[in-house]
C-alpha cells in the first residue's frame, strides 16, 4: 500500500466448511492526518455463482460441447445426455420423449437474403426454443438447421402438445429483413423412447417422422 495505489484481485478464500470460495478483493490505502499510509481497507465480494457459471461455460466451450453460433448444446453434448436418459429410464422407469425438428425451406433464407440472415433465423428459433422448454429438458442443435428437444417425464399426449406449442411459437415469431417481415416454420417428428431403443434408433425414428411432416405439407408435428 506504500505506493498509495488501490489494488484489486480475484482470490480463493477458505470457507470454514473447508472448500474454497472465489472472492473479489479490493484494497484501498488508509492515511493518517499527516498523510502517512497507516493501513488498508479491504472489501470482499463473494463471486462464487458468477465464477461457477463462467467456469462452466469455459469448460463446455473447451470441450467443444456448445455450438458456437447458437450457444446450444451440440451433438457431442446431446449424445451423452441421451445415454443418461436411457439409463434413468432403465433404473428408475422415468419415461422421456424426443422431438426432432428441421427448419422448412431454410435454404431460401440463405439464397434470397444471404447467409447472415440464415444465421439470424437459427438464432431466433434458438431463442424461442430456449425460452419455452422446462429447465430440466434439453434443447440442442443436432446439425445445420436441425434441432432436438429431449423432454423428461412426459407421455405421448404431452409430447404432442409440447411439440405443437413450440411449432406455433416458432410460426408466430417474426424476423426483420430490411423492410420485410419474414416468417419461419419447422417440421417435427415426436416420439417416446422405449426400452428397445438406443440413442441411434430413437433419433432415426424421430427423423423419419419429421420427414413425414415435410411430405404432408410442413409446419406440423408427426407423432409416432
Ligand atoms: P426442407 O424444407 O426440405 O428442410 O428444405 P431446406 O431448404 O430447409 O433444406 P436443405 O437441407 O436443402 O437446406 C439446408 C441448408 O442449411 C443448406 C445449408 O447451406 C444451410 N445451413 C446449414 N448450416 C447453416 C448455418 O450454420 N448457417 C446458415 N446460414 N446456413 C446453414
Ligand atoms: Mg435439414
Ligand atoms: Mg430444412
Amino acid at each position: 500500500m506504500n505506493d498509495r495505489t488501490p489494488r484489486e484481485a480475484k482470490v480463493f478464500l477458505h470457507h470454514k466448511q473447508g472448500h474454497r470460495v472465489p472472492v473479489h478483493v479490493r484494497a484501498t490505502p488508509l492515511t493518517d492526518t499527516n498523510d502517512q499510509v497507516v493501513g488498508a481497507a479491504e472489501f470482499f465480494t463473494d463471486i462464487s455463482s458468477e465464477e461457477t457459471m463462467q467456469l462452466r461455460i469455459q469448460e463446455l466451450e473447451g470441450l467443444a460441447l456448445l455450438d458456437s453460433l447458437t450457444q446450444l448444446p451440440n451433438r457431442h453434448h446431446l449424445e451423452p445426455e441421451l445415454s443418461s436418459r436411457f439409463h434413468e429410464m432403465q433404473r428408475l422407469g422415468l419415461k422421456f420423449g424426443l422431438i426432432f425438428m428441421d427448419i422448412d425451406h431454410f435454404k431460401t433464407f440463405n439464397d434470397t437474403y444471404g447467409h447472415d440472415m440464415g444465421d439470424t433465423v437459427l438464432k431466433v428459433v434458438t431463442k424461442t426454443l430456449k425460452a419455452s422448454v422446462r429447465p430440466f429438458d434439453m434443447v440442442g442443435r443436432w446439425g445445420g438447421e436441425e434441432f432436438i428437444c429431449i423432454l423428461r417425464t412426459v407421455n405421448s399426449d404431452q409430447l404432442l402438445e409440447i411439440g405443437n406449442r413450440l411449432r406455433l411459437l416458432i410460426h408466430k415469431s417474426t424476423i426483420q429483413a430490411g423492410d420485410k417481415i419474414l416468417a419461419v416454420t419447422v417440421s417435427k417428428g415426436a416420439t417416446m423412447a422405449t426400452s428397445q431403443d438406443n440413442a441411434e434408433s430413437l433419433i432415426k425414428r424421430a427423423d423419419s417422422l419429421m420427414y413425414a411432416s415435410k411430405k404432408n405439407g410442413r409446419d406440423r408435428v408427426t407423432l409416432g
